[in-house]
């Protein structure tokens, strides 16, 4: 349930209400807007008596909440959250571009790409260390020695970075060089390393597992933040459908729920949706005019010889082209890229 405190609520009234809340028990999770300050109840609500709480000052209402995920409703938090990650933000005033490589392949490499990706405008480099490939012949990643590369490029450039996880040594890992953790569609639902990355403290972009509900995935979020770390970002990545057309099926409709029901950044990856780079561009403006927060892109130095997701990754020319026609969309949607806007 929440407790929508009356306008301009006096800070001994909200106080009263916490207090009771955590000594029966269960824990409050203040939202405070500009004039109304919300109480979000999480925990056995059957220790609680609506009676009792109606009764405290300041008090206007009491709503439940029927969705299992609290922390990460919209109702718990009605502003839309900001998640600092390196030295930039994602949030509602901006348009946050993570690209790169699907994997690290070498230090060359990787600072090649990271240069050309910031020229162009992004402001978070991704590269994978630890692959999750479909098959176990395919290119795993560099691991350990990815993430010290990572982490030079990010240094040399400015760029803030980003590295899929896929377990709990990898994430151990992760934590000393990158500055954002992945879950992967293959783990969303891999609720033990979620648990880790809510320990870890250390932003979060959790990806949509390849069939999973928008329910499930908030619930995913839910796990994480449920730990103590609300630094999470979602990112929609396509789902499975019979079409067989395109890599996945980029569900654009998750943008607009998600931002129905949680306060979370909500991120799209058109490169793993459509698994093609001739549709990376298209896509990229509908999930931008669609109210995106951000976008997840691959671009590879020679997709033709890229070690993984080739046939998806934009050629440096192709990602610039991209940021420049991205800018009337962005304007469109009040935001504005984090470094200023990039013009062709
Ligand atoms: C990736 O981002 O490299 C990746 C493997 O994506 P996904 O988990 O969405 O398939
Ligand atoms: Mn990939």
């Amino acid at each position: 349930m929440i407790i929508v405190m009356k306008p301009h609520a006096a800070e001994n009234s909200i106080k009263a209400i916490a207090d009771y809340i955590q000594n029966s028990g269960l824990h409050a999770h203040l939202s405070r807007g500009t004039e109304v300050t919300i109480i979000g109840v999480v925990g056995d609500k059957s220790r609680l008596s609506t009676e009792n709480l109606i009764s405290f000052k300041d008090v206007d209402r009491i709503v439940p909440v029927t969705e299992p995920y609290k922390l990460a409703n919209k109702k718990f938090h009605p502003e839309p959250s900001r998640v600092r990650v390196g030295n930039t933000v994602i949030g509602p005033d901006t348009l946050t571009v993570m690209a790169g490589p699907c994997a690290v392949e070498g230090e060359e490499q990787l600072l090649g790409v990271a240069r050309a990706v910031k020229a162009a405008g992004a402001t978070i480099l991704r590269g994978g260390a630890y692959k999750p490939r479909t098959s176990p012949y395919s290119f795993q990643g560099l691991e350990e020695e990815g993430l010290k590369y990572m982490q030079l490029a990010g240094k040399e450039t400015g760029l803030a970075t980003v590295c899929e996880v896929v377990s709990h040594e990898s994430l151990e890992a992760a934590v000393k060089y990158v500055d954002m953790i992945q879950i992967g569609a293959r783990n969303m639902q891999n609720f033990f390393l979620l648990k880790e990355a809510g320990r870890s403290g250390v932003p979060v972009l959790l990806k949509r597992g390849l069939s999973a509900t928008i329910e499930e995935w908030l619930n995913a979020a839910e796990y994480i933040i449920s730990e103590g770390n609300p630094n999470v970002v979602l990112c929609e990545r396509g789902i499975r459908t019979f079409e067989t057309a395109t890599r996945n099926t980029l569900d654009i409709s998750a943008v607009p729920v998600l931002k129905e029901r949680t306060h979370l950044p909500v991120i799209v990856d058109p490169s793993h949706a459509s698994g093609s780079y001739k549709y990376v561009i298209p896509l990229a403006k509908a999930a931008v005019a669609c109210g995106a927060d951000g976008l997840m892109v691959e671009v590879h130095n020679d997709p033709a010889h890229a070690l993984s997701d080739g046939p998806q990754s934009l050629t440096f020319e192709k990602f610039d082209s991209m940021m420049g026609q991205l800018s009337p969309f962005a304007k469109l949607e009040s935001r504005s890229f984090p470094q200023g806007e990039k013009t062709e």
